[in-house]
Parts: C-alpha cells; sequence; structure tokens
C-alpha cells in the first residue's frame, strides 16, 4: 500500500469520553488485520508537553524510548498495540507555536504576516503527516484532545477540514465521539447533546463520518435510526460505546459492532476478521484469577488512579500473567508513621514505593521502607521509590542518621542521594531531566539478572537525581547491592539487598513498557514473589495454629 490512511477522532459534549481508548481499541482491531497501525494525539493546551504538568491536573506523565514528556494515552496507544511511540506521538499547542515562532525568528516566512492560517494550521498538518510520511505505518490514527466547540481545538479541527479535502475522500475519515445521556427522571435516552456536537463540527465545515456514543444503557435501534438521519451518517456508522468493566474489552465491543468494517470500507481498504487469539487468552486469564494478592502503592497521588496509571496497567498484565488478581491498595505516604506503619502494611503481600517529586510525604515513604525491609515483605521501589530505599538502608543499617536527597535537604552532610553533575547548570524545568531509554548492565547471579534472564537491558528513565557513587563501596559492603550499572556513566541503576526475601529498587520506570503482549518481567516477578509471600505466610500461620 503506498498511501498511508488517516483516521481522526473528535470528541463532543464533554471531556472524559474515552477517546483514548476507543482510537487504541481500534488501532488493535486494525493491526490484528495487519495494518500497520500508529496513534498520535494532539493536545490542545499551551505547554509545550505535560513534564511541567502537575499530576493533579493532568494524571501521569507518560515517557517514551527516545525521551518525549507525553500525554498518558500514549502509554495506552502502547499498551494496546505493543508499538512503541516517540515524540511524533503527542503534539501540543505550545509546541505547534514554538516551532512556527522559531521559524519567524529565522526569517522562514519571507516578511509575511505569520497567521493561525495557514501558518499555524499548516504546521499541525505537517506534525500529523510526520507519522504517516515515514514509510512506516498504514494507518495514522490521529487522537484530537478537547472537546469540539472549545476555542484551544479550532485550529486542529480547521487543520482536519483542510486535511480531508487535500487527502481525498478514501484517505481520511473523522470519528465523533460523543455522549448519549440516560436522564432517569424522563427514563430516556437522550440525542440532543449529539446532534449539537455534531452540529458544532459541521459549522467548522467537518462532517463526521462515523459517531461512536458512550452510553450507560444499550442504544435502541429507533434512537440509533434517529441519530444516523440527524446527523448525516450511515445507520451502520452508529456505534455505541457502553461502559466495559475493563478498558481491555473496548476492543472485543468495537468488533461486535463492526467498527473496523465500517472504518475499513470508507477507506476504500479490505477487511477480514481480526486475529485476537492472544489478546483474548490474556482477557481469560485476566477475568479467571485462582488468587488474590494485595500489594500496597506508597504514594502521595492515591486519591487519583490516572496519577500511577501505567503501574496500575503493569499490574493488570502481571496479574494475568500469574493468573493472580491483584488487589493494589494505594496508601497515602503523609501519614505513615514509625507507631502506625505496622498496622497499616502488616496485612500486604508485596509493597511498591512509587515514583514522585519533593519533599512531601518522604519520611512516611522511608518508614515504609523500612518496616518491609525488616519483616521481609517483597518490595519494589521505583525512581523516588529506589531512592527512598537507598537512604532508608543509609540511615537504619549504616548507621548514618541524616543521610538524605539533595532534592530534599539541599546541604545534608550525607548526600546519598545527590543531582545529577549534568543537572548541576539546568535552570529551565521542562525536558530537563535524564530522559528516554538507556542501557543498564545486569551483575550476573543478581535478582535482577535473574528476572531479565539477560545482562543487558534497556529501560525508560525520568530524573534529576540519582545514587552517589561516593557511598557506593560503604553501602555494598553493609549488604545493599548495585546490581544494574550504566555502561556509559557508571550510574547505579538497581539496587538490591540479598539477604532479603526479594528486595529491589529501580532508578527507571519499569511500567512504562509494560504492554498486554509483552508483561514487564520485573512486575510479573513482584507478583509472583507476593504470590509465594502469601503462600509462605499462610502455611507458617496454619503451623502455628496446630
Ligand atoms: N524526584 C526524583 C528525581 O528527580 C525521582 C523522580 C521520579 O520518581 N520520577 O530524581
Amino acid at each position: 500500500m503506498t498511501t498511508t490512511k488517516y483516521i481522526f477522532v473528535t470528541g463532543g459534549v464533554t471531556s472524559s469520553l474515552g477517546k483514548g481508548i476507543i482510537a487504541a481499541s481500534l488501532a488493535k482491531l486494525l493491526q490484528a488485520q495487519g495494518y500497520r497501525t500508529t496513534i498520535q494525539k494532539l493536545d490542545p493546551y499551551i505547554n509545550v508537553d505535560p513534564g511541567t504538568l502537575n499530576p493533579y491536573e493532568h494524571g501521569e506523565c507518560y515517557v517514551t524510548d527516545d525521551g518525549a514528556e507525553t500525554d498518558l494515552d500514549l502509554g495506552h496507544y502502547e499498551r494496546f498495540l505493543n508499538v512503541p511511540t516517540s515524540q511524533s506521538n503527542n503534539v501540543t499547542t505550545g509546541r505547534i507555536y514554538q516551532s512556527v515562532i522559531h521559524k519567524e525568528r529565522r526569517g522562514e516566512f519571507l516578511g509575511k504576516t505569520v497567521q493561525v492560517i495557514p501558518h499555524i494550521t499548516d504546521e499541525i498538518k505537517r506534525r500529523i503527516q510526520i507519522l504517516g510520511k515515514s514509510g512506516d505505518y498504514d494507518i495514522v490514527i490521529t487522537e484530537i484532545g478537547g472537546t469540539v466547540g472549545d476555542i484551544e481545538s479550532l485550529p486542529y479541527i480547521e487543520a482536519v477540514r483542510q486535511l480531508k479535502w487535500d487527502l481525498g475522500e478514501d484517505n481520511a475519515i473523522v470519528i465523533h465521539l460523543t455522549l448519549v445521556p440516560y436522564l432517569s427522571a424522563a427514563g430516556e435516552l437522550k440525542t440532543k447533546p449529539t446532534q449539537h456536537s455534531v452540529k458544532t463540527l459541521m459549522e467548522s465545515g467537518v462532517m463526521a463520518d462515523i459517531l461512536v456514543c458512550r452510553t450507560e444503557h444499550e442504544l435502541p435501534e429507533d434512537l440509533r435510526d434517529k441519530l444516523a438521519k440527524f446527523c448525516n451518517v450511515r445507520r451502520e456508522a452508529v456505534i455505541q460505546s457502553i461502559d466495559a468493566s475493563t478498558i481491555y474489552d473496548v476492543p472485543n465491543l468495537m468488533l461486535d459492532q463492526g467498527l473496523d468494517k465500517v472504518v475499513l470500507k470508507k477507506l476504500a481498504l479490505n477487511s477480514s476478521v481480526p486475529d485476537l487469539t492472544h489478546w483474548n487468552q490474556f482477557l481469560s486469564r485476566h477475568k479467571n484469577p485462582t488468587v488474590e494478592v494485595t500489594i500496597g502503592l506508597i504514594g502521595k497521588y492515591v486519591e487519583l488512579q490516572d496519577s500511577y496509571k501505567s503501574i496500575l496497567e503493569a499490574f493488570i498484565h502481571a496479574g494475568a500473567e500469574n493468573e493472580v488478581r491483584v488487589k493494589v491498595e494505594s496508601i497515602h505516604s503523609e501519614y505513615i508513621t514509625s507507631k502506625n506503619v505496622a498496622e497499616k502494611l502488616g496485612h500486604l503481600h508485596g509493597v511498591l514505593v512509587a515514583p514522585g517529586f519533593g519533599e512531601r510525604g518522604i519520611e512516611g515513604k522511608i518508614e515504609a521502607v523500612r518496616y518491609v525491609r525488616e519483616s521481609n515483605i517483597p518490595f519494589l521501589g521505583i525512581c523516588l521509590g529506589m531512592q527512598m530505599a537507598v537512604i532508608e538502608y543509609a540511615r537504619n543499617v549504616l548507621s548514618i542518621a541524616d543521610a538524605n536527597s539533595t532534592e530534599m535537604e539541599e546541604r545534608t552532610k550525607n548526600p546519598v542521594i545527590d543531582l545529577m553533575e549534568s543537572q548541576k547548570t539546568v535552570i529551565d524545568k521542562g525536558g530537563t531531566m535524564r530522559l528516554g531509554s538507556w542501557e543498564c548492565d545486569l551483575l550476573k547471579d543478581s535478582l535482577a539478572y535473574s528476572i531479565y534472564g539477560q545482562s543487558s537491558i534497556k529501560e525508560r528513565h525520568r530524573h534529576r537525581y540519582e545514587f552517589n557513587n561516593s557511598f557506593k563501596t560503604q553501602i555494598e559492603d553493609a549488604g545493599m547491592i548495585a546490581s544494574g550499572i550504566n555502561p556509559e556513566t557508571g550510574l547505579v541503576e538497581i539496587v538490591e539487598v540479598p539477604d532479603r526475601n526479594w528486595f529491589i529498587g529501580v532508578q527507571y520506570h519499569p511500567e512504562y513498557k509494560s504492554t498486554v503482549a509483552n508483561p514487564h518481567p520485573l512486575f510479573v516477578a513482584f507478583v509472583k514473589a507476593a504470590l509465594d509471600f502469601k503462600t509462605n505466610t499462610n502455611s507458617v500461620s496454619m503451623a502455628q495454629k496446630q
């Protein structure tokens, strides 16, 4: 196939309709029919990327191999498709304006007045087509963030209008996602918000080809007919997206309604039966666990599901792999003290201390590490979680009472975690951390080596601070070993305590690389360790009772 086909996904009525999941599910169905498919997200906000956004604002910041700090939807794309995304898969208004303004400063517009149309829209069109022109994909799905009618979305909708013309009918289509609310007082599903949102789209010159209607109740036939008639779409192009018990059900729900068929027909491409064998095997393992383990997630954004999205999804993949239901119990680190730690963590089969930034809640994290290390509960520390494990070890095993990270105490006398040399002159906050994929050599005979089954790995990073190598000998002599080292820089990427049951901290973020097709080995091994811990503690307490 020579021409890349484009699918635009827009949203109407409200946000949070699950555009990212619909885009990922459709992509899965197309990929499972042999089409090389990728997904891109366009975000209308002015931040250059979400790296500077507080997790309370925008959920987790997802990091790609090439070090882009991106929207969490890219995590869904990778988890569904098992194909890495890159900087080109996430574009914001901030980035668009930044490149147009750079070009203007370089004089590239030859004295012309630089305007939203055509200059901003041209830059949006160029960004949309970068992936298509790479030759790597047959189909590019572009999800447009926000809701039609928003002022900040207008240039994107205009770019879609122009591209539909430029590319021609069979080469670009628009899927519009809307809400069909249920009014319980009237006992009815209502189509009016959808009609209005399609009308708003049409005012910008864009006709929706397919409607995906988010609903809490089945859409009856007459209502589908009505939506088709009023919204100018074919009857078979009215698709319902009903609430699902897991996001991983959505590809099958879309398949049942023939979303893939309608899309392929509109794009003049052949359709076949998608091969979802592996996907469905995963689903069946996920839905039929034989046992349950409880894992504590110690962090400071516990009330927000989206803040640790990739970690929670990685547990789903690892749980299915072990045929175990992983019950994740979120525990706020700010309220953990030496007095209540046993009560808060004593019942857990595993503890994960989460990534994070800044001082808030950190003493609670250190206390949690002490408790799980001493009680031999399986422990996984990620990024800040690994740094806390090093501080805890230095304080309580090496008796360096004031050991700390310079992130928390700039003038600490014992900076076991310190700012990287390369970070010391950095002033800008955005895009300046140690980001993206880095190589790491694993020590033979270590827990890490046995988990990965290979001596060299690549994992994704997002941090400014690191294990301070001037304390390495002292810490290793006391029993915490550095089992993963960056071959280029000598930075410590993994620590473990071999005399503990299962205790490992990683400076990188394994959660970003866990997918349905490839559950991350570290999470798989952690869930397995939690299961073993549960089985052993149960048999010990049984024996004690006898
Ligand atoms: N705040 C720590 C650092 O910058 C850890 C970052 C993280 O957990 N992602 O090094």
